[in-house]
C-alpha cells in the first residue's frame, strides 16, 4: 500500500507531575533523547531511530494524562484536504501556527467523539537518526536504557468509540484490523485501527471515562530487547503492570509499566503486517482475556481500571 494520507503517530504531549524526575526517567531508563525545551517549559524527546525532531513532549501539570495525540500526514496538500474533509464531516477544526511546538509546522486540531484532542501536521524538522544518509551504519552510538525505536501507537478510552471509529475510518482513511464484540454480536467494545502496514496505529476502548489514556506504545525491535527492557525496569524499580507477555490481538509482545507520574507506557514488539484487503479479526467478549493477554487468558484488575 502506498502511504499517502495519514502516515503514523508522530507526536504526543504527556502531562507529568514533576518535570525533572520525568526527564531523568525518559532519558536514562526509558532511553529517549532530549531534543529541546521551549519557553512554556515543555521538554521534547525523540526515539533514537526517529528522524523528526520530536515525538514525545512532556508538560508539567497537576494531573497525569495526555494533552493531545498527533499524526503526521504526507504533505501540506494532504493536511489541507483532511482539514476540509473533517469540516465536511461536521467536525470543528482549529489551526495552530507553525512554531507553537518546537520545530513543528502548522497543526490541524480537532476533538474526537471520545473526547480526545487529535492533531494532524505535515512538517517537522528532520534532525536525522545520527547515522547520516550515505552508507549508514546499523548501530547507533550511545543508546541508553530501554531505547525504543519509535512512538508506535496509543490505546485510549471513551464512551463513543463508534463515533471515533467511524471518523477515523471514513475521514482519515484508517482500516479496522481487529475488534472485540459484545455478547449482542454487534456492539464494539474495542477497535484496533491502522493507517499503515502496522497491525495498529491506535486502539479505542469503550469506557464511560472520556478523554482517557490507557497507554502510549513504543516499539523495540526484538523479543530479546523486550526482555532486556523488563530487566531494566526491574533493576530501576519501575512499576510494571504486566509482562513480558504476548497479545492475542496484533500478536505483538508487550510489557506495561508506569512512568513516575502514573502514565502507563507499553514497550511493544512484533505484531503482524496489515494490508487493507485483510478482513478484520473478531474477538468475542468471552475470549477478551486471551485477546489481550494470550498466555494467561485473563485481564488483571489494574489493567482494566487504571487510566490517566
Ligand atoms: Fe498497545
Amino acid at each position: 500500500m502506498a502511504l499517502t494520507g495519514v502516515l503514523r503517530p508522530g507526536h504526543t504531549q504527556l502531562r507529568v507531575l514533576d518535570i525533572e524526575e520525568s526527564v531523568k526517567f525518559y532519558t536514562n531508563i526509558f532511553g529517549m533523547v532530549e531534543t529541546g525545551r521551549d519557553k512554556a517549559g515543555r521538554v521534547y524527546f525523540k526515539c533514537h531511530d526517529e528522524r523528526d525532531h520530536n515525538s514525545l513532549i512532556l508538560r508539567k501539570a497537576d494531573r497525569a494524562g495526555m494533552d493531545f495525540y498527533g499524526f503526521k500526514v504526507r504533505d501540506g496538500k494532504t493536511l489541507d484536504r483532511l482539514e476540509s474533509d473533517l469540516k465536511a464531516y461536521g467536525v470543528n477544526t482549529e489551526r495552530l501556527p507553525a512554531g507553537e511546538m518546537l520545530e513543528t509546522g502548522e497543526r490541524v486540531r480537532f476533538e474526537a467523539p471520545t473526547g480526545h484532542i487529535f492533531e494532524l501536521y505535515a512538517e517537522k524538522t528532520e534532525v536525522g537518526d545520527g547515522r547520516g544518509y550515505i552508507n549508514p551504519d546499523v548501530l547507533i552510538d550511545d543508546r541508553k536504557g530501554i531505547s525504543p525505536i519509535r512512538l508506535d501507537h496509543w490505546q485510549i478510552h471513551g464512551d463513543n468509540i463508534d463515533g471515533s471509529r467511524d471518523l477515523f475510518i471514513n475521514v482519515l482513511g484508517f482500516y479496522l484490523v481487529e475488534h472485540i464484540v459484545a455478547e449482542d454480536g454487534k456492539t464494539d467494545l474495542a477497535v484496533w485501527l491502522s493507517c499503515s502496514n502496522k497491525a495498529h496505529d491506535i486502539a479505542f476502548v469503550r469506557d464511560e471515562r472520556n478523554d482517557a489514556l490507557h497507554h502510549a506504545g513504543f516499539y523495540v525491535e526484538t523479543w530479546e530487547q523486550l526482555l532486556r527492557a523488563a530487566d531494566l525496569m526491574a533493576k530501576n524499580r519501575v512499576s510494571i503492570d504486566i509482562g513480558p507477555i504476548r497479545h492475542g490481538i496484533t500478536r505483538g509482545t508487550t510489557i506495561y509499566a508506569f512512568d513516575p507520574s502514573g502514565n502507563r507506557l507499553e514497550t511493544f514488539c512484533g505484531g503482524y503486517d496489515f494490508y487493507p484487503d485483510m478482513k478484520p479479526y473478531t474477538w468475542t467478549a468471552d475470549e477478551m482475556g486471551a485477546g489481550i493477554f494470550y498466555h494467561t487468558r485473563a485481564l488483571n484488575e489494574r489493567f482494566l481500571t487504571v487510566v490517566t
